[in-house]
């Protein structure tokens, strides 16, 4: 009978260690860190026009070392910045999670909403209400980071870094380890109570060094002798906007440190944004740990410089080319990092974008291509129009996103039926020179508008959050505040080609110029990641990528 046990004893054991030897031998293989770079406003044409500029370790390292998608479209309008990260991150589209603008109008309370406000929270690191006071709320769908919180019941850490609020705290998903963004009154990366009560002692550390003050110390030059600059417009053209105290928008920007301390937003233009934020990155490494263990952690980087210069000085200027050629500089000096750090070939990074931006009207004005503005005064007209018909003159309570919202609760009120009054309205708009479509928003499906427009028009409707009627502008017609600069929102290409570039573990050197959308990025990461899809997604993983 002992023995009988013994023996058993000892098969047991030896099943045991088995056991554990292929517990350890059948180790799920994962990459040790993924990377999102999620470049504001890049067009996906800049991979190409500044790629004779571009060094051997930055944007090119990823066009020939990892797998370039060259024909990835946003599904959606309107393009711009918190749906594009929001897209990204969970495979999903407006309609479904929610983030509808970077602001919308409520339509139940009627108020205006930030995507990221949420009064409920306090700020940490500041002590600005309205600069910390953020969370992901809003946000409806579970995002990619989330999903990876999930399945590795919490084990994997999340990071989301930004310039931006909106661009920290919805790639990073519901639950990170945390996210931070910039506060332009104290020079500092901050957070909100929603993640934590104090910023952990690295952050403090990080904010100690003071790196904006001597990143802008000695002002903004070209990289290059200004005159290899051949990609771009003249450097001194008139629909260039003007950064801090320059009277013209001419390098060198020599008062840049002093504009610095006038108003610290000045640093959000310049190339040096670019650098803060991975200095930031890499310092969320070390802080957090990321990538030192076998689980997966995840890193959700903006590069929002990129959009504030495209703004203020649009795509043809040399300050945006300069901070592409010094922003390739930049990653190749990360890659370089996160090789020496977490290991060659042992993280996975995927670069992407938002969404684009339109030429500026002045400089397709001076070479002959369609353009101008459109919507001048345009809530004003509208209100006296519908006045007349209907004897109230605030009918328009807004137009935001290109959307016009209408009061519903007055149309309610005064027994005003509202698909007529919106009916109306379009059919007004359509007389329009300088709109091509506009539609009710509730009868899209029946308009005679051709696709894929009526899909990323029914994609970026949210019914309790978006307008009543979608307007869609004549190509390359601008909203009147972009007078200088540039802005986004739009289908075109322009504004919804977007670069998709994964490098490194578990990814395949290569390129295609097959058709994808902004929506597939995440379930390609869930595939690799051998983790559910987010919540809301309707994307597809692009299986050409992923493999040896
Ligand atoms: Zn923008």
């Amino acid at each position: 009978m002992f023995r009988k046990f013994h023996i058993i004893g000892l098969v047991a054991l030896s099943a045991l260690s088995l056991n554990a030897q292929k517990i350890k031998n059948t180790q799920l293989a994962r990459p040790k860190l993924v990377v999102g770079l999620v470049v504001d406003q890049m067009r996906w044409d800049y991979l190409y026009r500044f790629y004779g500029k571009y060094g051997e370790d930055g944007f090119k390292r990823l066009l020939n070392k990892g797998y370039s998608l060259n024909n990835v479209h946003i599904n959606y309008v309107p393009t711009v910045t918190a749906l594009g990260h929001t897209s990204i991150y969970t495979g999903s589209v407006p309609a479904i999670h929610g983030i509808a603008g970077n602001d919308w109008t409520d339509r139940t309370t009627g108020k205006n909403v930030y995507c990221t406000t949420d009064e409920s929270v306090q700020p940490v690191g500041t002590t600005n209400t309205k600069v910390g006071s953020h969370s992901p709320k809003n946000l409806w769908s579970t995002t990619v980071t989330d999903e990876l919180r999930l399945a590795t019941n919490f084990q994997a850490k999340v990071v989301g870094v930004s310039l931006k609020d909106r661009a920290s705290i919805l790639p990073a998903g519901h639950n990170p380890n945390g996210a931070y963004w910039f506060d332009d009154s104290n020079g500092n990366f901050v957070t909100s109570s929603y993640y934590m009560k104090d910023l952990p002692q690295w952050m403090k550390n990080f904010n100690a060094q003071n790196l904006p003050e001597k990143l802008v110390a000695n002002g903004w030059n070209t990289l290059l002798p200004i005159s290899e600059y051949t990609e771009s417009s003249p450097d001194n053209s008139s629909w260039e906007g003007l950064l801090g105290s320059a009277v013209t928008p001419t390098f060198p920007y020599s008062n840049l440190a002093k504009d610095y301390q006038t108003k610290k937003d000045n640093i959000r233009y310049t190339p040096f944004g670019n650098t803060l934020t991975l200095k930031l990155a890499e310092a969320s490494i070390e802080g957090e740990d990321l990538g030192k263990d076998q689980i997966t952690d995840f890193l959700a980087v903006n590069l929002a410089s990129t959009d504030y210069a495209g703004h203020k000085f649009g795509p043809n200027s040399i300050e945006v080319e300069d901070v592409y050629l010094r922003l390739d500089r930049d990653l190749a000096d990360f890659f370089k990092y996160l090789d020496a750090k977490i290991g060659k070939d042992q993280y996975t990074v995927f670069l992407s974008a938002d969404h684009g931006g339109a030429h500026a009207e002045g400089f397709m004005e001076a070479h002959k291509m369609a353009t101008g503005f459109f919507g001048e005064n345009a809530e004003k007209t509208l209100n006296t129009l519908l006045n007349t018909k209907y004897k109230y003159d605030k009918l328009v309570m807004g137009i935001d996103n290109y959307q016009i919202y209408l009061d519903q609760n007055y149309m309610k009120a005064n027994n005003l039926n509202s698909t007529e009054v919106a009916d109306y309205l379009v059919d007004e708009l359509n007389k329009d020179q300088t709109v091509l479509f506009a539609v009710n928003l509730k009868k899209v499906g029946e308009a005679p508008i051709p696709e894929p427009l009526k899909t990323r028009v029914i994609n970026g409707y949210n019914w309790q959050r978006s307008g009543d009627i979608q307007l869609i502008s004549h190509d390359s017609m601008l909203p009147p505040y972009s007078k200088t600069g540039t802005t986004h929102s739009v289908w075109n290409s322009y504004d919804s080609h977007i670069p998709l570039i994964f490098m490194g573990w578990g990814i395949k050197n290569g390129e295609s110029n097959k058709d994808y959308n902004m929506t597939d990025i995440a379930p390609t990461l869930s595939s690799l990641l051998k983790i559910q899809f987010p919540s809301g997604n309707i994307g597809n993983p692009i299986v050409e990528v992923l493999g040896k």
